[in-house]
């Protein structure tokens, strides 16, 4: 699969509801096994991310945005989705990886904040883990 010098990376939810894409370049994912994201995930989070001004909607009919303590989750209010998150005014959402049509070119970079896992389940890979943010 060929791409243009200008990546362009297509996206959505299960049922269509979200659609996007990413102009530039996604950062690695980093797998985040805070709290939050278990919950509003079910399970860790695989996260990449881009500028958000970046990011381009091209079906927006199901998003919609959980916003408290600064941070705002974007899903599809038809199928249950969880696409997005960021800081409020940060100008980064991270992505979740999933929800990226294949091929991602995209790898694991790390996981972070290991200190919150579940305690159902074990790191067992090799990739460099912080028990907070990054660095
Ligand atoms: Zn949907
Ligand atoms: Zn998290």
């Amino acid at each position: 699969m060929s791409r243009s010098s200008e990546p362009r990376w297509p996206g959505g939810c299960l049922c269509g509801g979200v659609r996007y894409h990413v102009d530039g370049p996604l950062r690695d994912v980093e797998n985040c096994h805070c709290s939050r994201c278990r919950r509003a995930h079910g399970h860790f989070a695989a996260y990449t991310a881009a500028p958000t001004h970046a990011m381009v909607l091209t079906e927006h009919s199901g998003l919609r945005w959980y916003v408290a303590d600064g941070r705002e989750r974007g899903f599809c209010c038809e199928c249950g989705a969880s696409l997005f998150w960021r800081r409020t005014a940060s100008g980064q959402t991270s992505i979740a990886a999933g929800t990226l049509d294949a091929p991602t070119g995209l790898r694991s970079a790390m996981h972070i904040f290991t200190d919150s896992r579940g305690d159902y389940y074990e790191i067992t890979d090799d990739l460099p883990r912080y028990p907070g943010s990054r660095g």
